[in-house]
């Protein structure tokens, strides 16, 4: 069978996730957040006892780490080992814990062959940084999605509080630029519009304009 793919790609706080989810749930298509399976390696070295800011230490743990994804009613779960860790990769420690070990080509060699699989096997909604630079060259679909940093962490600071999690403006935003500059200076894999995606900027649009308008983009693109 033929699959589709739509690739989203931008920095952290765009919507990405969001507007992905409303357009697979549209299209009947499965939505991969592959930010989850960085945050995921991230976990797993963390919840070993060992340092994700030590890149001996990451790429030796790649070894016993299973990474694998389930959706259950439409919802990517994420499991380590078998453990269901969906929820507790959703902390600030985390973003930047996925910040670092994405850097390290071993871990994107690693997780790599499982977006290509997912994709390969299902019509896909696929966001994160390099899917339709690296993952996915071959979309149908490429959408680059960007806010201003303000914006994006003004967004993530309310998500976050969402989930009981009260963090100062001041320090998403920090965490923020931190990540976007790491994630756009890196050697491999970095954070960039690919020739052909269409850009999207979110940063005056409430969330149902950018899902409505993203939805007519993709619809446009498919037909
Ligand atoms: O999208 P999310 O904020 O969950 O991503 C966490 C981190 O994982 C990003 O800051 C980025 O460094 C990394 N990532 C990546 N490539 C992807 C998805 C995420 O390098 N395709």
């Amino acid at each position: 069978m033929k699959t589709v793919a739509i690739a989203i790609d931008g920095p952290a706080g765009a919507g990405k996730s969001t507007i992905a989810r409303a357009i697979a749930a549209k299209l009947g298509y499965i939505y991969v957040d592959t930010g989850a399976l960085y945050r995921a390696v991230g976990y797993a070295v963390s919840a070993a006892g060992g340092d994700w800011r030590d890149e001996a230490t990451v790429v030796a743990s790649l070894p016993h780490i299973e990474v694998s994804l389930k959706h259950v009613d439409g919802v990517q779960r994420v499991f380590v080992n078998g453990e269901d860790v969906s929820d507790r990769i959703r902390t600030p420690e985390m973003s930047m814990a996925a910040s670092a070990v994405s850097a390290l080509p071993p871990v994107r060699e690693f997780l790599f062959h499982l977006q290509q699989d997912m994709a390969a096997k299902n019509n896909v909604v696929m966001d994160g940084r390099d899917i339709g630079t690296v993952v996915l060259p071959h979309a149908e679909v490429k959408i680059f999605l960007s806010a201003s940093a303000e914006a994006r962490a003004e967004r993530r600071r309310l998500e976050l509080l969402e989930k009981g999690q009260d963090v100062p403006f001041e320090d998403v935003l920090a965490d923020m630029k931190k990540r976007d500059y790491d994630d756009s200076h890196r050697a491999i894999a970095p954070l960039r519009q690919a020739e052909d995606a269409v850009a999207v900027d979110t940063t005056d649009l409430t969330l149902q304009e950018s899902i409505d308008y993203m939805l007519k983009l993709v619809e446009e693109k498919l037909a």
